[in-house]
């Protein structure tokens, strides 16, 4: 893989090239098959940066390319060998031409998407500026998810007050397959990735909670991830991003999405919070997220499900099916809490889950080790919020974050 950026300004353009070697069907570090759709996309930084170390260049890059790279990639300048070595170890790839030091910057960014949990982290750290992403059409690939309204969680996330930085992108038209996305979930720092430099960053914030951190995730793997490949500091991610000087901080990876969402209702951005990309006016209601995040708000103001989705809906089919579930945890918390649940879609899930509030009283506070991971720096307000506003798991609540998947 070869790759080379040239700037317009504020304007930076990829292009990158296959080798050999190099397919165009790749995984994602999740496991996620992925078909690449073109070889070219740009982002578009409010302003031009004064500087721009090529270890943020490489690391963007790397977002994007990272899946369809197999053997080695070749930067279109050097990078610093302790870049070139976390890629190495991370991915078995050889990175290059190395020259150069590292680098390194003293803010935390929060890399705020608009949803329930960068609401919460927001609501953690109260004086963090945010860098949002916001996705814009490729010129070369056609745009078939017009419904997928970037502009109005940009305008939401502007309508926040908070120091704000909107970075447009159309890296997610490199993937064909599945679906436009991020190839990496990385990708999305890929903007504040190029204004670490400006923004003097050293550390981005991000909303990943109990679930993606240590409990495998979604749709993925359903059981205890203490060495998670993309979220976990030791990492490979976590390596690469370190060396770039620019350190990932979860600061709800230890608490489950009950507690972000009671976090989010409860913050200052609680009006501008949303998770559905599809509504304009207000989350569309009709999507399988809007559904799930409904199961999750009904259970932490203990009220009835509020939703027109009925049992005909393709969105409410896999909760006819018995577990596991991606995201489980929480469809386990939902269903112990939401009275008249008997009566929902969520019925059949219930009764094969067979959840009660003392089977799920762990998720409602922070596990310890989650803290603990965060870089020293940065530590500190974290830990302090979370033993004042939330209380840390006993040993034995930890251990059902430990046995996952296993019982
Ligand atoms: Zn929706």
């Amino acid at each position: 893989m070869r790759v080379a950026w040239e700037s317009d300004g504020g304007v930076w353009h990829l292009a990158f090239r296959l080798d050999a070697e190099d397919s165009i069907t790749g995984l994602c570090s999740d496991g996620q098959a992925l078909k690449l759709a073109t070889n070219s996309m740009r982002v578009e930084l409010p302003r031009a940066p004064r500087e721009m170390h090529p270890d943020l260049l490489a690391l963007a890059a790397w977002t994007v390319v990272a899946p369809w790279t197999r053997r080695r990639i070749v930067f279109d300048r050097p990078v610093s060998p302790e870049f070139a070595d976390a890629i190495e170890t991370g991915w078995g790839i050889q990175a290059g031409p190395v020259g150069g030091s590292p680098r390194s910057g003293s803010r935390l960014a929060i890399s705020y998407s608009g949803g329930a949990d960068s609401a919460a982290v927001a609501a953690i750290l109260p004086d963090a500026p945010f860098v949002h992403f916001q996705r814009v059409p490729h010129p070369r690939v056609p745009n078939r998810w017009t419904h997928y309204r970037a502009d109005v969680l940009a305008g939401l996330a502007e309508q926040t007050g908070r120091e704000l930085t909107v970075v447009r992108s159309d890296l997610e038209f490199t993937l064909a397959e599945p679906r436009p996305g991020y190839p990496e979930h990385h990708a999305v720092a890929a903007g504040a990735l190029l204004m670490a430099g400006e923004l003097d960053l050293g550390a981005l914030a991000f909303g990943y909670e109990l679930g993606s951190r240590w409990l495998g995730g979604g749709r993925y793997l359903h059981r205890h991830t203490p060495d998670n490949l993309m979220w976990s500091q030791h990492g490979a991610w976590g390596q690469a991003f370190a060396a770039a000087g620019l350190h990932i901080v979860l600061p709800v990876g230890g608490v489950s999405e009950a507690v972000t969402m009671r976090l989010a209702l409860g913050s200052p951005v609680r009006e501008q919070v949303r998770w559905c990309l599809r509504g304009t006016d207000g989350p569309c209601g009709t999507c399988g997220k809007c559904l799930y995040k409904e199961l999750i708000h009904a259970a932490v103001e203990r009220r009835p499900l509020r939703t027109s989705i009925t049992l005909d809906r393709g969105v409410a089919r896999k909760w006819q099916q018995p577990p596991p579930y991606g995201g489980q945890e929480m469809i386990e918390y939902g269903c112990a809490r939401v009275p008249g649940i008997e009566e929902t879609v969520f019925a059949k899930a219930a009764a094969f889950l067979g959840a009660t509030e003392a089977s799920t009283a762990w998720l409602e506070r922070c596990y310890p080790p989650a803290v603990e991971e965060v870089p020293e720096p940065w530590r500190k307000p974290i830990h302090d919020f979370m033993a004042t506003e939330i209380g840390f798991m006993s040993e034995d609540e930890a251990r059902r974050v430990e046995t996952w998947g296993t019982t």
